[in-house]
């Protein structure tokens, strides 16, 4: 059974679910209809993934209730002007064959793009949970700064923050920041993309628990309170990530697991502040 956590504007959110980044947009519907069948519910994309119409192929074909579903995708870069992301958004839901996400996020701030006034962008999202079609709106890669800005500027307090962690860089300083506002965590990259997976520390605990390292290193997630969805492309790996809620990691392997911080050097990802590549 995957625990649900609530979010502050009153809905819930599957703790695991299945991340579709670099899922090739040919494979989307093979991949998650794979994904759905082994039992995940939760899916994340994005509109930069390409691959949101093989997401909706799945789901279509799934026949599974909407409402036992939750769908989030991601603004692209490159919709960041106020009326596109109305038309992306638009497009999103046609694509992915649905009236509705549970969950729209801005992919990344972007403050050196768009004369910096990621506020604005942030305004025509909220915009989008008072017709029912987005039933909630958050962001992904805010720094606390960011955080602040939108906040201040506009008000409304995203309910999630989608950003890199994981044992090499836990991310400490804005998961906190984040749950300061009462803003739940979302993990990427939850396996470092791949990287921690071989860590000698993490094969020890994993051969001591009789679980797998990715197993082991999702489990220190779970239990961190974040929000996890892992990406594979294989269905027995898929059913391996879910397995999470039969064991526990005591006090003094949480503790090795903390220790694998690399801090920035850990980062397998861009920094949010200089981040600015817009897709063709
Ligand atoms: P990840 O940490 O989930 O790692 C994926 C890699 O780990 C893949 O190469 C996969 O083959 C391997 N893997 C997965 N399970 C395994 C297992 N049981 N055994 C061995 N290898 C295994 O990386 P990710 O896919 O980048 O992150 C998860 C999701 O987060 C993405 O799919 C996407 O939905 C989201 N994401 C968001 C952003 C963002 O900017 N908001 C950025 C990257 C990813």
């Amino acid at each position: 059974m995957i625990p649900s956590i609530d979010l502050h504007d009153g809905t819930r959110i599957p703790q695991l679910g299945f991340g579709t980044y670099l899922v090739d947009p040919a494979d989307a519907a093979e991949v998650v209809s794979a994904a759905l069948q082994a039992g995940y519910r939760h899916i994340d994309t994005a509109q930069m993934y390409g691959n949101e119409a093989g997401v909706g192929e799945a789901i279509a074909q799934s026949g599974i209730p909407r409402g036992d579903l939750y769908v989030t995708t991601k603004l692209s870069t490159a919709n960041h002007a106020p009326d596109d992301v109305r038309r992306s958004f638009e497009q999103s839901l046609a694509d992915l064959q649905v009236d509705y996400v549970d969950l729209f996020l801005m992919h990344w701030p972007m403050p050196n793009r768009y004369g910096g006034d990621f506020p604005a962008t942030w305004r025509a999202m909220v915009e989008l949970v008072g017709d029912g079609r987005a039933r909630s709106v958050g962001v992904s890669n805010f720094e606390a700064s960011h955080l602040d800005r939108i906040i201040a500027e506009t008000g409304v307090v995203p309910v999630i923050n989608q950003i890199e962690a994981h044992p090499y860089f836990p991310n400490d300083v804005v998961r906190a920041a984040s749950r300061r506002h009462g803003i739940a965590v979302e993990a990427w990259g939850p396996l470092g993309q791949g990287a921690v997976l071989d860590d000698p520390a993490i094969a020890r605990l994993a051969a001591g628990l009789g679980r797998s390292p990715a197993q082991v290193i999702l489990r220190w997630h779970i239990e961190r309170g974040d929000i996890v969805f892992p990406k594979s492309s294989h269905p027995e790996r898929m059913r391996q990530n879910m397995e999470l809620f039969d064991f526990e990691l005591t006090a003094a392997q949480t503790a090795i697991i903390d220790g694998l911080d690399r801090g920035d050097e850990g980062r397998v990802g861009p920094h949010p502040d200089s981040f600015d590549w817009i897709p063709d």
